[in-house]
């Protein structure tokens, strides 16, 4: 077990580096294409700098919140954490692993047999991190972490830079492409990058994939439901954390506007939205736990 961790691990430093080479390839081929423009004079010196101005902005936003999900920790259970029920209900609970079950669902009391102890609400064991994690959505092999309360927004954020700087890429890099696959026509701008055609067909691929993920997530974050929850889903029709769209929206990316598309918080959010902190989340009044 151990050794396959390993394995996964270096496999998903693997992919950073294989995320990082095309980053890299890309940046050459819209800097070597463009850069000449900018001492062009006229429209082209504005489009090249439109473009490459885009280019670096999307690109640090790509990366703050790219490393952010990297590293920062998705939420761990508090050691000798217990739920917050009064004294004489607790005193009923059974908790130790022979009298509870491994998953109890629907907002009871769930333990973990692998850590041995009690689980938040939404809280899910990943076996490749080998511990349980706070909001569980899932583990990313492309970030070497998982996803969970604390850093979920900055995954949905990598996901949202990732479409807009691979769409850029592809856009401006779409006149050379085709010049470089019409035979016979070259482009205005001599000598084209060899990164042009490989930069084009990953950055392709790449938009139409984080396309995907983040309409995926935006489904997911207007319904309060994590990729794990999904499923569970599937066999009630009620969803207690479901509070509204709006509600939804400000559990993930808090109310402080200024923040909404930056990799972090305010202090004023951290401290009034509980479910950042990944150990209690509201639930809908009028939908009974017990009835789902
Ligand atoms: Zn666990
Ligand atoms: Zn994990």
């Amino acid at each position: 077990m151990a050794c396959n961790l390993l394995e996964f691990a270096m496999f998903g430093w693997i992919e950073i580096l294989l995320l990082l080479f095309i980053g890299s390839i890309s940046y050459h081929a819209v800097v070597a294409n463009y850069g000449p423009g900018l001492i062009a004079g006229g429209l082209d010196s504005l489009l090249a700098f439109t473009i490459l101005m885009l280019l670096h902005c999307l690109l640090v936003m790509l990366l703050w919140s790219y490393f952010s999900v990297v590293f920062t920790d998705p939420g761990c259970v508090p050691p000798g954490w217990r739920p917050a029920v009064d004294e004489e209900q607790f005193d009923t609970l059974p908790l130790t692993m022979t009298e509870v079950p491994a998953y109890s669902e629907n907002g009871r009391i769930q333990y973990c047999r692998m850590c041995n102890h009690l689980k938040p609400p939404r809280c899910n064991h990943c076996y490749v991190c080998g511990r349980c994690i706070l909001k569980m959505d899932h583990h990313c092999a492309w970030v070497v972490n998982c996803v969970g309360a604390l850093n979920y927004k900055y995954y949905l954020l990598f996901l949202f830079y990732a479409f807009l700087e691979t769409s850029l890429v592809v856009l401006s890099l779409l006149p050379y492409y085709i010049a470089l696959s019409s035979e016979g026509e070259t482009p205005e701008t001599p000598g084209i990058p060899a990164t042009s055609a490989p930069a084009f067909g990953s950055n392709l691929v790449l938009a139409l994939s984080s396309l995907g993920f983040l309409i995926k997530h935006i489904l997911l974050v207007a319904t309060n439901t994590t990729s794990l929850e999904a499923y569970e889903k599937k066999t009630t029709s009620k969803w207690q954390y479901d509070l509204g769209r709006k509600e939804n929206f400000e559990q993930v990316f808090g109310m402080d506007k200024k923040y909404w598309f930056l990799p972090a918080y305010s202090k004023e959010d951290l401290s009034k939205i509980p479910a950042l902190q990944g150990l209690e989340y509201p639930s809908r009044p009028d939908l009974d736990m017990q009835e789902l």
